[in-house]
């Protein structure tokens, strides 16, 4: 990244300052929202290898206009305040944005998860979670962490059961942390929720021609051609989505080793296997590799998905992105001066705050269940088929009577008497989700032409309803 860069804590900063150019907010008030509440960096000790090895770990909470606060907890060598604080920040805004009633936070532990076996990895997380549980920074009522870059079900498990044994009496433990299996609490449908809002988001942007001819695009999904860079949880999962469900051509796959490139498109899921199975994409059959992986987010595509890191598109390279759509599977994908850039050079881009926000939508719906201690559809599946049961039988009494000659299609049978189960609740819960908060977002970028862009419209819709609530406890 060239050195004017701003950070990413200053990106942040620099798209809310943005967007409340454009709002009247009462003196002060801007400044609360921006400011990050608290950071809490910790350093402790695990005995590992016979030797003592020190760790360094943040948890920042941004706001706590309403609480608990919530965000993921991420494993990487980059971690760093600036960044925690910019990601916590971020979560703030998504949460407003896909009115899921949390406040932003965000952790991180400085460490490279592949330098370490589990058994222990299972050791540095416990202790990295009993110095949080200590604090109240995990706690099903105040701060609930979920999974992010480098961490997944596995490590949300130990901290689950790690928070229990520290609580023992809490009777709802489980809602300290989502993300879980579903053998520890979890929900159906978690691991893949922030791809399949990738897929619900570019969904419904292309139900709206007017939108999408702002990216010179029109049709539908079936034949666009994708980029995606990073084939990890979110990125996997919307590629997979997007060209096994709706047709879309995957293009292009960037990884850390380099890029595939295959113009009939790839499948996905043979491109995940053999990254699973050799670390990367070399070699692999599914398209002609490029150890540039970087020239391939220039490449002439369709729609972009970066789904791997912040700060990928910069001043750097910005100018020479080819694809018109962009949508921000990562947090942080654009900088704020590459921003600028593809906004003037007319590039659509569907803002990291409502793309991945797939993922805490279906936490919020997690959490829910831990509280409620029952699986969602447990009570009215059956009731429902039931229900569905009576009126196929009564079309087919009345065929049958009056000699109509009516067959209801066995295909439609199946489907029709078959109640929701928790699957099918969440993936309409997310798909709902997704689709109520674009319609907020676009209605001030169309309504408000001085906005100009979605992620200033985003920030704006954002920033308003925490503002509300900040005024609705008397601040
Ligand atoms: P992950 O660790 O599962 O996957 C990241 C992928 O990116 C890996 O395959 C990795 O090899 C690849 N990668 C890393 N550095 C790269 C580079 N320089 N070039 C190309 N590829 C590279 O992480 P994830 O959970 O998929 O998260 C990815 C992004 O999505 C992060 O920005 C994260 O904050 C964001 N996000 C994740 C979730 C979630 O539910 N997991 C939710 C919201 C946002």
């Amino acid at each position: 990244m060239p050195p004017q860069e701003p950070s990413f804590r200053d990106s942040v900063d620099h798209m809310f300052t943005r967007a409340v150019r454009f709002m009247d907010l009462p003196p002060g008030l801007e400044e609360k929202i921006r400011v990050c509440n608290a950071t809490y960096t910790v350093r402790f000790g695990v005995r590992l290898r016979g030797a003592i090895h020190t760790f360094t770990g943040y948890r920042s909470v941004h706001s706590e206009h309403m609480e608990p606060v919530k965000g993921g907890i991420r494993y990487a060598m980059s971690v760093n305040q600036d960044e925690v604080e910019a990601l916590a920040a971020l979560m703030t805004y998504k949460c407003a944005l896909v009115e899921v009633p949390y406040g932003g936070s965000k952790g991180g532990l400085r460490i490279d998860p592949r330098a370490w076996d589990e058994h222990e990895l299972e050791q540095i997380t416990r202790r990295f979670t009993y110095e949080l549980v200590k604090r109240d920074l995990i706690n099903p009522a105040q701060n609930v962490p979920a999974p992010d870059m480098g961490t997944g079900e596995r490590e949300m498990a130990w901290i689950a059961d790690q928070y229990r044994r520290m609580n023992t009496t809490d009777i709802n433990g489980n809602a300290c942390v989502t993300g879980k299996p579903l053998s520890s609490g979890g929900i159906h449908g978690r691991v893949e929720a922030t791809g399949r809002g990738i897929q619900y988001a570019l969904r419904e942007v292309f139900r709206y021609p007017e939108d999408l001819a702002r990216a010179r695009l029109s049709g539908g999904l079936e034949g666009k051609r994708i980029v995606v860079q990073g084939l990890g949880n979110v990125g996997y999962h919307a590629a997979r989505f997007l060209s096994e469900e709706d047709g879309a051509l995957i293009v292009g796959i960037v990884e850390r080793d380099g890029a595939l490139w295959n113009d009939a498109g790839m499948n996905v899921e043979n491109a995940k296997q053999w990254m699973m199975r050799t670390g990367g994409l070399k070699a692999c059959p599914e398209g002609k590799f490029h150890e540039d992986g970087a020239a391939i987010l220039e490449a002439a595509c369709d729609i972009l998905i970066p789904a791997a890191l912040e700060g990928v598109i910069h001043l750097g390279n910005a100018a020479r992105i080819q694809a018109p759509l962009i949508i921000e599977a990562a947090n942080g994908p654009v900088t704020a001066g590459a921003d600028e850039i593809l906004r003037e050079r007319g590039v659509v881009i569907i803002p990291d705050m409502y793309a991945n926000a797939g993922g805490v939508t279906v936490s919020y719906f997690e959490w829910v269940k831990n509280l409620s201690h029952i699986r969602f559809g447990r009570m009215q599946r059956r009731a429902e088929e039931a229900e569905h049961l009576l009126l196929v039988r009564e079309l087919e009494r009345l065929s049958s009577d009056q000699n109509l000659g009516w067959t209801l299609s066995p295909g439609f049978k199946q489907q029709y008497l078959k109640g929701a189960d928790e699957l099918a609740l969440v993936r309409s819960g997310l798909d709902d989700t997704m689709r109520t908060a674009y319609q907020s977002m676009r209605e001030v970028w169309h309504e408000r032409p001085e906005v100009g862009d979605l992620r200033t419209a985003a920030y704006l819709v954002a920033i308003q309803r925490v503002a509300d609530s900040y005024k609705a406890k008397g601040l």
